[in-house]
């Protein structure tokens, strides 16, 4: 099950291929081999990367 690795709610909505959005503090997430990217919208569209802000073992999702 996704979590956020930002609020670690559940609310997770689809967006894309590997591509998510979280609800409970709407970043947007991308999963690659096995790790979540956290991005967050920025006002004019584009987006930035959070994931300095999160340990390694946060990012990784065990299926
Ligand atoms: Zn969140």
């Amino acid at each position: 099950m996704l979590k956020c690795p930002n609020c670690k709610s559940k609310d997770i909505g689809k967006i894309g291929v590997n591509q998510y959005y979280c609800w409970g503090c709407f970043i947007e997430l991308s999963i690659s081999k096995g790790q979540i990217n956290t991005h967050q919208v920025e006002e004019d569209g584009t987006l930035s990367s959070l994931d300095d802000l999160f340990a390694e073992e946060d990012r990784s999702i065990s299926m």
